[in-house]
């Protein structure tokens, strides 16, 4: 028989909440169950702060440590495997294991939290070392050695490692609070919506389009993204909310300069709405200060002014190069990149206010007097799809 294959996953912030751990632990748990539902075969265990995934031989480890490495809140990933508790055993089974790699030095790093074990860290690598250096001649570096052998020992259990890889670390996605995040199609709002799941929030995703005005390209890179973000949180909804009959309005009613503000302000108005409807406690953008027309301390303010809820921006004091860089990582930037029309570029004027005044803003809004009407409509004519990672099984709920 082969040797039991487990997977040895930390998490990261976790630990530092005190209070809170076992809550913070179980939803990491539930995340890596959801977005391991379409792997057989393992059996989950949380030990000393640590989860074990116990896999079966057929397991294609590969895949399952790349999935392992998207979910939010584990710090690392080992690949091992249980071994003897007796450390004379145990030497022989580590030399089995690592006698076919090249490595011209080494270093043994055992971790030891079970304190009834009978021998401390440095015996066991003491024991394990002096075995791998006398049957390959490689030489110990305790500093830049070319394989590194771990070894866990927890719960009565011995287990050793030469892979471990790191994970994308912050805190479960769902353990900190649900949000509504503006996603447009463009580069920053995708980052801005997973900065946020980093930050441990559930994100319902709100996208606003002016089809007919516009083509429906923006929809379906929207979408597109959703689904790329999907192997951080497994499932998702995202509401595509019609805008063009509110935007209609507003070019006839209002000053044309001020109309990106008023689009802003009806668009959090709307995703104030959709946040009530989902339980959500903010709404995060992907405005970054002075980027664009809108996003001036002034008309941050004159269309924060719209809504109650806090809005979260997690982008504000990052350049777009930061920005950029994370998204190739997470990989929405080719989709990001691509051609569309966005709602916000509808009938825009060639000198936007970059300093809107709230006075005039209330002015204009009091003028256009449909527009509570016209924030029920779009709301209830407003799509709700629903995505789930990975796609197999059915769709649920954080
Ligand atoms: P992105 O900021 O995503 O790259 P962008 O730069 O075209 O897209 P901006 O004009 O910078 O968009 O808009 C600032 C923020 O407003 C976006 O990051 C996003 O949160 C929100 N937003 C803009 N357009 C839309 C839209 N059509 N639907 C939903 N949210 C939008
Ligand atoms: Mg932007």
């Amino acid at each position: 028989m082969s040797a039991q294959r487990v997977i040895i996953i930390h998490h990261s912030e976790i630990a530092l909440k005190k209070g809170n751990r076992s809550f913070f632990e179980s939803r990491l748990c539930a995340n890596i169950k959801r977005s391991l539902a379409d792997f057989d075969d393992i059996a989950v265990q949380v030990d000393y702060g640590r989860f074990l995934l116990f896999i079966p031989d057929s397991c294609d480890v590969e895949r399952l440590i790349d999935r392992l490495r998207h979910v939010i809140g584990i710090a690392s990933i080992r690949n091992a495997v249980k071994g003897d508790p007796d450390p004379d055993i145990l030497k022989e089974q580590v030399f089995e294991f690592v006698k076919g790699k090249e490595f011209g030095s080494f270093r043994v790093d055992t971790h030891r939290v079970d304190k009834h074990y009978p021998y401390t860290s440095v015996q066991v690598n003491e024991i394990v070392g002096a075995r791998i250096r006398s049957a390959t001649g490689a030489a110990v570096d305790l500093t830049n050695a070319d394989l590194v052998i771990k070894i866990d020992i927890f719960n009565k259990c011995v287990y050793f490692a030469v892979a471990t890889f790191a994970g994308e670390r912050g805190l479960p996605v769902g353990s900190t609070g649900k949000v509504v995040s503006l996603l447009s199609s463009g580069i920053d709002s995708p980052v801005s919506s997973f900065l946020m799941m980093k930050r441990g929030c559930q994100i319902t995703y709100v996208h606003f389009h002016s089809f007919p005005f516009t083509e429906k390209s923006s929809y379906y890179n929207a979408l597109e993204l959703v689904k790329i973000l999907s192997v951080y949180q497994n499932s998702c909804k995202i509401y595509f909310v019609p805008l063009a009959d509110m935007q209609k309005e507003i070019i006839l009613t209002a000053p044309a300069k001020l109309r990106v503000v008023m689009y802003r302000r009806m668009m959090f108005r709307l995703a104030d709405s959709i946040a009530q409807l989902e339980g959500a406690r903010a709404i995060v953008t992907g405005d970054s200060l002075g980027q664009v027309a809108s996003q001036t301390l002034e008309n941050i303010a004159a269309i924060s002014e719209a809504v109650r809820l806090p809005i979260l921006r997690p982008l504000i004091g990052l350049e777009k190069e930061d920005i950029i860089e994370i998204a190739r990582r997470i990989g929405t930037f080719a989709v990001s990149t691509e051609p569309y029309e966005d709602c916000c570029s509808y009938l825009v004027p060639l000198r936007p206010e970059t300093k809107a005044k709230l006075s005039e803003v209330h002015a204009a809004e009091e003028k256009m007097q449909k527009w509570p009407e016209l924030l029920a409509e779009a709301l209830a004519n407003a799509k709700v799809e629903k995505i789930r990672f990975p796609p197999s099984g059915t769709w649920d709920a954080i």
